[in-house]
């Protein structure tokens, strides 16, 4: 019998699980990541989440040049071009038998996200639940923690079972009835807004924002949790006091009251190379502190209790 009570536990693809996480809820916490989101926003920093399964990552520095990647890949979809290896990416995404890294002996082909099934994560966190603490819970996040629904779902309801408290955190673009199969479930939402304008919405994270705030509004009725807007300040492309302003008539239209802002950070920008990918952030600056408080100060004066970074009070 699994935790469902079905015969057969869900599973899914995660990149990521990481014990003991002080961020995203109350208490020390265990992150799960799970791989597909339905937009790519420029800045994201785990680029790897985003596909729905596996990923297959190249290191350049710890590549000898041997080319055993070449002759181990059944689906030839590694070649030389001008001494550099190269990566067929729309050969190498549908691949089931990745037996190029088991022959790459320096790890500079590595695969990020695994098949898992829920009652396995269920062990981890029993096994992580120990070292919590008197607070503590598990996150779901990604990529878009709601794609995969049934294993979500699955692994959110056997926590709330058992008392554990459970969070997500969420782009918000996803079909309302992956929430509403959730919700009994949950504790806590992290919902991402990152901008009001639907155009430029869409030119920084290539998905509308319509869903989005149609699924802000509707949780804002329905869920009984504590839900916080998150917004990650990115200056040049939604710092700008229109958009704020904007941000702060549509929390209070909500009815709710709290906003957790997120520098931008750079961090992520290394996977992108180790998978073929244009990092398009870099034209945008890091927030400095003062930047990040004028903003702080700004929603605190409208009435909206505005946590920085990792300061929210849990
Ligand atoms: S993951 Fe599969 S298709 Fe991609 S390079 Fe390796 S063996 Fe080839
Ligand atoms: S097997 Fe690994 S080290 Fe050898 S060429 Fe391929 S990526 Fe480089």
């Amino acid at each position: 019998m699994t935790l469902s009570g079905n015969k057969t536990s869900a599973s899914g693809y995660v990149f990521d699980i990481q014990g003991l996480s002080v961020h995203d809820g109350p208490g020390c916490r265990t992150l799960i990541f799970l791989n597909g989101c339905t937009l790519n926003c420029h800045w994201c920093s785990n680029p790897e989440g985003i596909s729905l399964q596996q990923s297959l990552m190249y290191s350049p520095l710890k590549c000898i040049g041997d080319g055993n990647c070449i002759t181990s890949c059944l689906h030839n979809a590694i070649h030389l071009e001008k001494d550099k290896l190269v990566i067929s990416r729309e050969i190498c995404d549908q691949c089931k038998t990745p037996t190029c890294v088991n022959d790459c002996y320096t790890n500079a082909l590595q695969l990020s996200g695994y098949e898992i099934s829920a009652s396995r994560i269920y062990e981890i966190i029993q096994r992580d639940r120990q070292f919590w603490g008197r607070d503590g819970g598990i996150t779901l996040t990604g990529g878009e923690p709601l794609l995969q629904i049934d294993f979500a779902k699955e692994i959110l309801s056997a926590c709330y079972d058992a008392y554990i408290h459970t969070a997500i955190e969420t782009c918000g673009n996803i079909p309302w009835d992956n929430f509403k199969k959730v919700l009994p479930f949950i504790d806590w939402i992290f919902f991402d807004l990152k901008h009001m304008n639907n155009s430029v919405h869409k030119r920084g994270t290539g998905g509308e924002n319509t869903l989005i705030l149609k699924n802000a509004k509707q949780l804002s009725k329905e869920f009984e949790g504590r839900l916080i807007f998150r917004i990650p300040i990115i200056p040049n492309f939604n710092d700008s006091q229109e958009n704020i302003e904007e941000v702060i008539s549509f929390i209070k239209e909500t009815g709710r009251k709290e906003i957790n802002i997120l520098p931008l950070h750079h961090l992520g920008r290394e996977k992108y190379e180790r998978l073929n990918k244009k990092y398009l952030a870099s034209k945008y600056p890091v927030p400095t502190i003062d930047q990040l408080k004028k903003i702080e100060k700004v929603f605190r004066d409208s009435g909206i209790d505005c946590y920085v970074d990792s300061e929210t009070p849990f």
